[in-house]
């Protein structure tokens, strides 16, 4: 489920790019992008990484370790939504996030949005991960899918056509993985 390595270069080159310091990461498996993160970031840099189940980021852990770059992270074992909403509470104005990095339940990515877009600055970004959703969002209506491949279709779908319609951020969605659409906050 991780993002496959020329992902992983193009993120950790864009979080070099943007200077970024202050990152959220929601969906976090065994922790590679979030590992790729933490190594891009400066010594003083702090991630926010939640996941709803904490298994697999302890097989992941003992690299992370070995990188030297743990003190960097805050692990969240939760549902990411009520976590938002408590960060969206107590986020002051002067500690907001410069990116944010989405690739968790694909279902829930609009209710994300509302909360990443109180969360991350004005000119930070917000990423999200499987836009194009192995292809899926451009075959036609009655192809036949499997079920997960479906749910996940009609999601993206609708997040495409919001995203590509929002005003309050600018976006570009890169074919590389399984679709990056990058969102940069205007207001
Ligand atoms: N970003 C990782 C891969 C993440 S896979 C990488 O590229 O290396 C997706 C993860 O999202 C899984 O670990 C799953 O447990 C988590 N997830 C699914 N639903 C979630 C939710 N509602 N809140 C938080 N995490 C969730
Ligand atoms: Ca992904």
């Amino acid at each position: 489920m991780a993002v496959p390595p020329e992902e992983g270069q193009f993120l950790s080159i864009m979080l070099k790019l943007m200077n970024a310091k202050k990152t959220i990461e929601i969906g976090v498996f065994t922790g590679y992008s979030l590992l790729l993160t933490a190594m891009a970031l400066p010594k003083d840099g702090k991630i926010t990484a939640i996941d709803i189940d904490k298994s697999a980021f302890e097989i992941g852990l003992p690299f992370i370790k070995k990188a030297g770059v743990e003190d960097k992270i805050n692990f969240i074992e939760s549902p990411a939504l009520p976590v938002l909403d408590k960060l969206v509470q107590e986020v002051g104005e002067d500690e907001l996030y410069d990116f944010a990095f989405i690739d968790a339940d694909k279902v829930s990515y609009g209710e994300y949005h509302e909360r990443l877009l109180k969360l991350v600055k004005v000119g930070g970004v917000i990423a999200y991960d499987n836009t194009i959703w192995f292809g899926t969002v451009a075959v036609p209506e009655d192809a036949s899918l499997p079920m997960f491949a479906k749910e996940g279709r009609t999601a993206l779908i609708a997040l495409n056509k919001f995203l590509a319609a929002d005003p309050r951020v600018e976006i570009s969605q890169v074919p590389i993985g399984d679709g990056l659409t990058i969102c940069r906050r205007l207001y």
